[in-house]
């Protein structure tokens, strides 16, 4: 199910290790580039987290729970 948050719609993009939802203007987290793709995060301890081990989060293997 999903909630509209906002009434005109951000870029968003999927932060690989909470999930979430991250407006690409403006990540809380920044940014990190992996394989040529550039990932948003919410916040700086995800993309921390992604930075270490980034294939185990693409994967689905890893995930952080917020
Ligand atoms: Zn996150």
């Amino acid at each position: 199910m999903k909630i509209p948050l906002f009434s005109k719609k951000p870029e968003t993009a999927e932060d690989p290790v909470c999930h979430m939802k991250v407006d690409i203007s403006a990540p809380g987290g920044g940014t990190a580039e992996y394989d040529g793709t550039t990932y948003y995060f919410c916040s700086p301890g995800c993309r921390v987290a992604f930075e270490k081990e980034p294939a185990a989060y693409l994967s689905g293997e890893k995930s952080i729970e917020m």
